[in-house]
């Protein structure tokens, strides 16, 4: 193997490694660091200094020529500002290299340009980035040169959060603290810290870039507003796990690459359901450094391509009428000395501790499940969510049929007393070996499944961070941990109340257990008896962030107070509105600036083979009959463009940003279903040579 393709030699090298700190700060230095990363604390003014040094001499080594603060501020993307590390000149007119601590550890923005619902307005324009020691800084190689990127947390003046990764930050704290208080209860006293573990698998769709540049919509939405459905589409099942082609299994290699070299562990890769649609998953770790990491993953994923003619589309929802793209969450609880909180054990019904874990959970996420829901909505997701390709817009939860039979003998007579055991598969083939079904089996359509030894949240939107869910993840899990163990600290036969909490919270919160299709429609009116929420859309969902439940959980646990929240809500609503008028301002230049006009020159060709025909005195039926149908369907489409424009109108001069929003949703959105139908009609009658963009044929079996 060449040197460049040694992973192990690649992997992380361009890393400010836990092993490079080792090796280049001093003993005390490095200590005092590692402690912090792990329990929290502050630097020192001297101590930040000499890491900002190390750092700077080993991104300099590497051709670093400038630093950043990189943030997660609430556009959902990453932020950076590159300074470099050049001083003033002295006398003879020369420069050094500089990094000091303060600027490792602060930095200054302006927060006015970022989304901030108000924050701003209220307090300060002015932004602060705080180094996370937490997440390793790296070194972000390509065209603009090698800068070396530090991660921070994005606050206001007054410390209020305008970003994802400060109350991710909290949450962390807070499920640890909680988690903490549990493990010990149950005899882990060794046990300094109770993380939580993310392993996010990634979808996206890769289409060729020329073309991609001929689609106004991909370009400014990312997603298709018109388009008809290719004669073929995902119902041989040919592409999920398909053979991977050499164009894009070039792409998938110079990913890998890129994303070892910068620590991420890429693992697995493969086709999936829908053509042109592609997954990656790196190996999970915790909470923090697993959203930076899907940070990351998915700005390598959309820069590689281009190096490869390739665009990747990260949308929810690229295409209509085949898969869209989700991310899957999967979310664990562990502690420092090898312990997973989820982890079952051979005997589930005997591992008290898990059970406990269980019921906390069930209980937070039947309490909370409509703030779950709203963690996973984004724009994009509407497209997705309950369209029979991904989970739909209820929360419940999937235990298996083992866990499910130990709750139901714990329900039932308040003991488990047995367990369904792993079958063997029987293949019929005596040279095959033995295979154990996995006795939590799988279903794929349930949004919150268990899996074994972590929890798979699959609602997650494909374009989002998966931030927010992780955030509600911690947190509700955290209220969960922190009432039940209130109630054991003051317990006096701890047995028999553990005994009582677990039978209590399973009975109460077994309304949230559902094993059947989550896709077919007798869930919905079943989840509706049960009183589960239902919220449809991502609009549906935005107000759960500040009920009086919300509010208090928050706050409790300090994660958001309530001008966080509220500010919050209003970066929705507002984000919504905007992505929708991009769309319907798309779709409006599209259908009058190149549609229309192509159905015109098309008309103008027909007509002149019909005038040719009468004057040949023969009567050309066949483009008689077209042009009538081209034309009507074009004076429809006028028609409907027009429509639309009235809706813009008027949700553009609404003031109010929630009001807003659900114009945009029940107004302007429809109506732009309404003129995808007729351009989709028009485009199967249309010569080919005169539809000027390319179509979902070209876009989805070209790359
Ligand atoms: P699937 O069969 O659904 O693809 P995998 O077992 O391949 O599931 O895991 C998918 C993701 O889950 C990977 O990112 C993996 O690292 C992560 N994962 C595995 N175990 C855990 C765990 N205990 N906690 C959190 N994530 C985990
Ligand atoms: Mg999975």
């Amino acid at each position: 193997m060449s040197e460049k393709n040694n992973i192990v030699e690649l992997f992380g090298k361009n890393v400010f490694t836990v092993g490079k700190m080792k090796e280049r700060l001093p003993k005390e230095v490095f200590e005092e660091v590692m402690n912090i990363a792990s329990f929290g604390g502050e630097l020192s003014r001297e101590t930040a200094d000499i890491v900002a040094k190390a750092m700077k001499e080993w991104a300099i080594e590497n051709g670093a020529t400038h630093y950043s603060h990189w943030f997660q501020p609430l556009t959902g993307t990453t932020a950076e500002k590159h300074d470099s590390f050049i001083t003033h000149p002295n006398e003879d007119g020369n420069i050094i290299m500089e990094f000091k601590g303060k600027e490792l550890i602060k930095g200054e923005s302006d927060a006015s340009s970022f989304p901030s619902g108000g924050l701003r307005a209220t307090f300060e324009a002015r932004g602060y980035t705080a180094w996370d020691i937490t997440s390793p800084a790296f070194l972000k190689e390509d065209a603009t040169g090698t800068i070396l990127c530090i991660p921070t947390a994005f606050c206001s003046y007054k410390g209020e959060a305008l970003d994802k990764k400060t109350p991710l930050l909290r949450s962390m704290q807070a499920i640890n603290e909680q988690g903490l208080r549990i493990v010990k209860l149950f005899g882990n006293k060794d046990a300094k810290k109770v993380v939580a573990s993310v392993g996010a698998e990634q979808e996206y769709f890769l289409v060729d870039r020329e073309l991609y540049l001929k689609r106004p919509d991909l370009i400014y939405t990312g997603r298709t507003l018109i388009g008809a459905a290719a004669p073929k589409g995902q119902e041989m099942d040919d592409h999920y796990y398909g053979c991977i082609r050499e164009r894009i299994g070039a792409f998938m290699k110079d990913v890998n690459v890129e994303l070892w070299k910068l620590g991420v562990t890429a693992k697995t890769q493969h086709n999936e359901a829908a053509p042109a649609q592609h997954e990656i998953a790196p190996i999970y770790e915790t909470a923090n450094v697993a959203t930076d990491h899907n940070q990351i993953i998915m700005e390598t994923l959309r820069k590689v391509a281009e190096r490869h003619d390739l665009t990747c589309l990260l949308h929810e929802k690229p295409f209509m009428g085949v898969n869209g793209s989700g991310k899957h969450n999967n979310w664990s609880l562990n502690t420092d000395n090898g312990m997973n909180l989820l982890d079952p054990g051979e005997s589930p019904n005997e591992n008290i501790q898990f059970l406990f874990v269980l019921a906390c959970i069930m209980k937070a996420v039947d309490k909370h499940a409509d703030l779950l829901r709203q963690s996973a909505s984004d724009v994009g997701n509407d497209h997705r969510l309950g369209a029979d390709e991904a989970p739909p817009a209820i929360i419940s939860m999937f235990l298996g049929e083992q866990i499910e039979d130990v709750i139901k003998q714990l329900v039932e007579t308040g003991e488990a007393t047995h367990c369904k055991s792993s079958a063997t598969l029987e293949t019929g083939v005596s040279s095959l070996p033995e295979l154990l079904i996995d006795p939590t089996d799988r279903n794929r359509t349930s949004p919150f499944a268990f899996t074994g030894n972590k929890f798979e949240f699959r609602m997650v939107g494909s374009a989002d961070s998966i931030g927010d869910p992780n955030v509600i993840l911690n947190t509700i899990v955290a209220e969960s941990f922190c009432e039940a163990a209130d109630r054991l600290e003051k317990a006096e036969n701890f047995d028999e109340e553990v005994h009582d909490i677990i039978k209590e919270y399973m009975t109460e919160h077994q309304r949230i257990i559902f094993n059947g299709n989550n896709y077919a429609p007798e869930w919905v009116d079943e989840a509706e008896r049960r009183g589960l929420p239902n919220l449809r859309t991502m609009l549906d969902a935005v107000d759960t962030l500040t009920t009086d439940k919300s509010i208090a959980l928050f706050e409790k646990f300090g994660i958001f107070t309530k001008a966080e929240l509220e500010s919050r809500k209003d970066v929705l609503y507002e984000t919504y509105s905007k992505t929708i008028n991009i769309e319907a301002n798309c779709i409006i230049e599209m259908i009058r600036r190149q549609i229309i006009p192509a159905e015109i020159s098309y008309m103008k060709e027909i007509a002149k083979t019909v005038k040719n025909g009468e004057e040949a005195g023969i009567e050309l039926k066949t483009p008689r009959v077209l042009l009538r149908k081209v034309s009507i369907l074009v004076d429809e489409l006028t028609d409907s463009v027009d429509r639309l424009e009235g809706y813009l109108d008027e949700a553009r001069m609404t003031k109010n940003h929630k009001e807003q929003a659900f114009l945009y949703r029940d107004n302007v959105k429809a109506k732009m279903e309404q003129v995808r139908f007729y351009a989709d009609d028009l485009e199967k009658i249309t010569d080919k040579a005169y539809w000027p963009i390319p179509t979902y044929g070209d876009l989805l079996f070209e790359v």
